[in-house]
């Protein structure tokens, strides 16, 4: 078999791999294992076919990865060892405008940017040092949740703070799921067959997490999250913007900051609001039965959407297309119609026929004729990892002496 890209996504108890073939463009397997260092730790092979067996039960990253990695070899998917593995960063602070080579010093750089991401960059360092030991001449690359933002403009990522906590701190809007907000700038410039750098966008990422991000001639210009991944849109479990006085108010009332600030992350939200679930198809059905909880939900869901697409028109003012994508976003055609709702003059028409017959594996235009585009574009980061190490391995390992790559601390 010829050369293959594997991508890498370590979170704290879980991993996924995507393994792609020589020019980083056709999927060839994936695997996720999950509740590594829990119980019922379980691998599951997701494609080209399925199948899930039992982890040991303290099975960590290592046994999970190393599992994997038997399993793609006995498939025949993977002979001999990948030409370039590619890694999901989540924090790269103001160091990172791109991906990167990974060299010492990155490993470094990525282990100083772990204050600003605690829980997702030590688990990302964990997969880069488990896959540099089993394949220790394989260059492997880092590819920034937060590097496509690096772009914004300063009146967009600075709040108005003490400049010094700027300065000192690093505390800035920073912005996430970069990798899926230029996934969609790829695809809405190939569907127009323009270049990106004059392809002009809002992309709305509606996963569990959810992000919208302003595009203008291709470069990140604003974006809803902010120093961490809590700050914009109602997620699943969190809650998006909040006034900050919410921390002292409830302080008042014997609740610590570090309660507050679990709960705004894990029990607010969609599963805050409707008191059921974070899960947008279930409050779909709950709120077609009747169900108060899941109906305001919805509502205020789309509400805070809706607001944030008008803000974001501050920054590109012609978009092309207005995009759907992530889970909620690829397949609720009632998240969509609710939320479009509220900008009835903003020249968001919606095609009530197209938006429903429209989804994850049929997207396209879901515009009245005369309206701005919207589109469903379905995300797909993992591609765009691939794509960056194998441009990257190509291109540059030439330059790069074996010694100064990063093979572990
Ligand atoms: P993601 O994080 O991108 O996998 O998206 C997860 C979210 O997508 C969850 O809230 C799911 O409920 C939601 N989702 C997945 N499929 C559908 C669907 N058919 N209709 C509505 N929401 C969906």
């Amino acid at each position: 078999m010829a050369d293959t890209y594997l991508v890498v996504n370590c979170g704290s108890s879980s991993v996924k791999l995507a393994l792609y073939d020589d020019q980083a463009s056709t999927l060839i397997a994936t695997a996720l294992a999950e509740n590594l260092g829990f119980d019922k730790a379980r691998l599951r092979i997701a494609f080209p076919r399925e199948s899930t067996e039992d982890l040991a039960v303290d099975a960590g990253h290592q046994q999970a990865i190393e599992t994997c990695i038997s399993r793609f070899r006995e498939s025949g998917w993977l002979e001999g060892d990948p030409a370039g593995i590619g890694h999901r960063v989540v924090h790269g602070g103001e160091r990172f405008r791109a991906s990167v080579l990974i060299e010492p010093t990155v490993v470094r750089a990525i282990e100083e940017c772990a204050a600003l991401a605690p829980l997702h960059n030590p688990a990302n360092l964990t997969g880069i040092h488990q896959l540099s030991r089993i394949f220790p001449r394989t260059p492997q690359v880092a590819v920034f949740d937060t590097a496509f933002h690096q772009s914004l403009p300063e009146h967009a990522f600075l709040y108005a703070l003490p400049y010094r906590l700027y300065q000192d701190e690093g505390v800035r809007r920073y912005g996430f799921h970069g990798t899926s907000h230029r996934y969609i700038l790829q695809q809405l410039a190939a569907d127009l067959d323009k270049p990106e750098s004059e392809t002009s966008l809002i992309s709305a990422h509606l996963g569990n997490g959810c992000s919208i991000c302003a595009i203008r001639d291709g470069q990140s210009v604003d974006t809803s999250m902010g120093l961490t991944p809590l700050e914009g849109l109602v997620m699943g479990t969190r809650s998006g913007d909040i006034d900050p006085g919410l921390f002292d108010f409830l302080a008042a009332k014997g609740i610590e900051a570090r309660e507050t600030h679990r709960m705004l992350n894990r029990e607010s939200g969609l599963l805050g609001i409707s008191g059921h679930t974070n899960d947008m198809r279930e409050l779909t059905r709950l709120d077609e039965q009747g169900d108060q909880g899941a109906s305001r939900a919805i509502e205020v869901f789309c509400f805070r959407l809706a607001r944030y697409i008008g803000a974001m028109l501050a920054s590109v003012n012609c978009p092309d297309a207005l995009v759907f994508t992530g889970g909620i976003g690829e397949n609720s055609a009632i998240v969509r119609a609710r939320t479009l709702s509220h900008l009835q003059g903003l020249g968001f028409d919606l095609d009530a026929q197209a938006n429903n017959t429209h989804g994850r594996d049929s997207a396209g235009e879901i515009q009245l004729s005369g309206s701005r585009m919207i589109k469903v574009i379905r995300t797909n980061e993992e591609l765009v990892i691939a794509r960056d190490t194998h441009h990257l391995t190509v291109n540059e390992t030439s330059s790069v002496s074996p010694a100064t790559r990063a093979h572990g601390r």
